[in-house]
């Protein structure tokens, strides 16, 4: 699911990009081109692999445009 422009989420986790800071290593479609697809909007498709498989390609990217948390966070937070 798309929350915000840059924004994605499965429910347990939500991804975020932030396109100013990509370099376009392309990293994360190479690594897991089920989730980060570069030819299909939305290009994080958050049901292409389980939150563990995605956090650890988040972690890879090495430009840091790609950031995750746990929603519980992000519902601590608002
Ligand atoms: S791994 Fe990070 S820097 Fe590389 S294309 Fe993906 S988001 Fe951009």
């Amino acid at each position: 699911m798309k929350l915000y422009d840059n924004e994605f989420t499965n429910g347990e986790i939500t991804v975020n990009y932030d396109p100013n800071k990509c370099i376009h290593a392309e990293i994360c479609a190479k690594g897991l081109s089920e989730v980060f697809r570069t030819t299909v909007i939305p290009w994080i498709h958050m049901d292409g692999a389980d939150s563990k498989t995605i956090i650890e390609q988040v972690k890879k990217c090495p430009s840091g445009a790609l950031s995750f948390c746990y929603n519980k966070e992000l519902a601590a937070v608002k």
